[in-house]
């Protein structure tokens, strides 16, 4: 078995099972079996099943949101948030399921008609990360589904509780076994196993890049179609013409979401020389706000980070910076919670030599930047291997428009701290990753295209 534990104090939240190679070759095989008669239902069928489980979720999200907070450590508050991002997705592909269309393309020869259909590209297995135990299952699992695809899935160990609880759900729903499967067990075994399956003909993964390189490798041979969520170093731009108090509220929440713990998280902040004091000094006030504590309350609290490892990692982030002359505005050390607690964090007076500024930090820190001209910032923003995600502050229409133009990510947010929702496609470019997830543009990434040349048409008046 696998113990589940509560990142907040260590309590015993559940155990799930540790599946043999065994077991997980014969999940995989469920797969694969069920693909055949799931890609010829009707869409309509498809869709039905996804509305209704969408509708048995719905119904017990505070559950599942009590669930998430304490196997994740994320406030309910937030868990609920991410509950409703993720039934977004379940609704999208609900709906979208029904518009797989094709295409015709006009003849280039006489007696002939050429059409265009997007199949379902065939199994799918998916290997998912702990910071978001309910949106990126719902997210993978849906867009699989509606497309025709079925699809196994592989649950980060941390927080496999939730992963569960939403196939239980789905059964409920009436998904069949086989057309949504779940394993856990030992990661690489379990990677290995999806990735060397012939049968099985496209790998979703988010996580790091590191893990992300690996499975690519792993896929090389049987030639998989990959849709890679990899991870980032967000830049979060704030020019002297920024609506200030919009540009606070947006790094607070964006920062602060999941304890720091989140791919799009902003990473380095940028803030223009003219309004860099004025600009920090606000920030603390805000962050001095903000309560850290364990989730199961009705506020928003930033809580702990997910295991030891992760506290190291942020730690040691913090003090190289400061003994290379970093100045701690805020925080700078573990909270008095004690356990897995980080405290708010603001450093200023960074370089971008640090290795806080090219590595993605994944907990409550605040890393400000000072900048001068728009061309040096967004020579720094792209001075980094990743590109899933940046935001600027400015109300120059021009700068905006160049911003969005030069800064080289996925995603690039004007404004805003907010990213995002069922309707937009993440996705990141460069060692962010490939391919892309919501809106019309994520179905894609399930089919492949067929052209289908109906020739010897004849002619009816002979
Ligand atoms: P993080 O550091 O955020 O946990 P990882 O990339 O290590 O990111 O983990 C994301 C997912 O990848 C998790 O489900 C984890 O179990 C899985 N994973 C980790 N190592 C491997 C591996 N060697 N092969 C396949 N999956 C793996």
């Amino acid at each position: 078995m696998i113990e589940v534990r509560n990142p907040a104090d260590g309590s015993i939240v559940g155990h799930v099972k540790h599946h043999s190679e065994q077991e997980v070759r014969e999940a995989i095989d469920r797969t694969c079996t069920a693909f055949h008669a799931w890609s010829r239902t009707l869409a309509r069928q498809r869709s039905d099943l996804l509305r209704k489980w969408f509708e048995l979720v719905r119904q017990d999200r505070q559950d599942f949101g009590e669930l998430i907070s304490r196997e994740n450590g994320k406030c309910l508050t937030e868990a609920l948030g991410e509950i409703d991002y993720g039934l977004g997705f379940i609704e999208w592909y609900a709906e979208e399921a029904r518009r797989v269309y094709g295409d015709t393309i006009p003849s280039h020869a006489a007696d002939a008609a050429v059409l265009v259909t997007k199949d379902p590209i065939g199994p799918v297995a998916s290997i998912t990360p702990w910071n978001f135990p309910f949106m990126m299952i719902a997210r993978k699992v849906a867009t699989a589904l509606a497309a025709g695809c079925t699809i196994i899935i592989k649950p980060a160990e941390e927080t496999p509780l939730t992963a569960y609880k939403l196939l239980e759900y789905a059964r409920h729903a009436g998904i069949p076994e086989g057309v949504f499967e779940m394993v856990t067990g030992d990661p690489a075994t379990i990677g290995g196993l999806m990735t060397s399956d012939p049968r099985i003909r496209k790998i979703s993964f988010t996580g790091s890049t590191q893990i992300g390189r690996l499975l690519a490798r792993q896929s090389a041979d049987t030639l998989k179609k990959l849709t890679m969520e990899l991870g980032g170093n967000a830049p979060f731009i704030v020019f002297d013409d920024a609506d200030i108090e919009q540009a606070l509220s947006g790094l607070v929440a964006a920062k602060l979401r999941n304890s720091g713990q989140v791919c799009i998280s902003p990473n380095r902040i940028y803030v223009q020389a003219g309004i860099h004091d004025r600009f920090v000094q606000r920030l603390k006030e805000a962050v001095e706000q903000v309560r850290v504590d364990q989730g199961l309350q009705p506020d928003f609290v930033v809580g702990p980070l997910i295991n030891q490892a992760a506290l190291d990692k942020v730690s040691r982030l913090v003090e190289q910076a400061q003994s290379s002359g970093a100045k701690t505005l805020l925080g700078g050390r573990l909270h008095n919670n004690g356990g897995l607690f980080y405290a708010p964090t603001i450093l200023t007076h960074l370089s971008d030599d640090m290795e806080i500024c090219s590595t993605e930090i994944f907990g409550p820190v605040f890393p400000i930047y000072t900048f001068a001209s728009e061309q040096e910032v967004i020579a720094r923003a792209n001075a980094t291997e990743y590109g899933l995600v940046a935001y600027a502050f400015t109300r120059d229409l021009g700068r905006a428009f160049r911003l969005s133009r030069d800064i080289e990510a996925g995603m690039v947010i004007l404004n805003s701290g907010s990213v995002g929702t069922a309707s937009v496609p993440f996705g990141g470019v460069k060692q962010s990753g490939y391919g892309r997830e919501g809106s019309y543009y994520g179905i894609e990434e399930y089919v492949h295209v067929k052209y289908m040349l109906m020739a010897g048409l004849g002619d009816a008046a002979r």
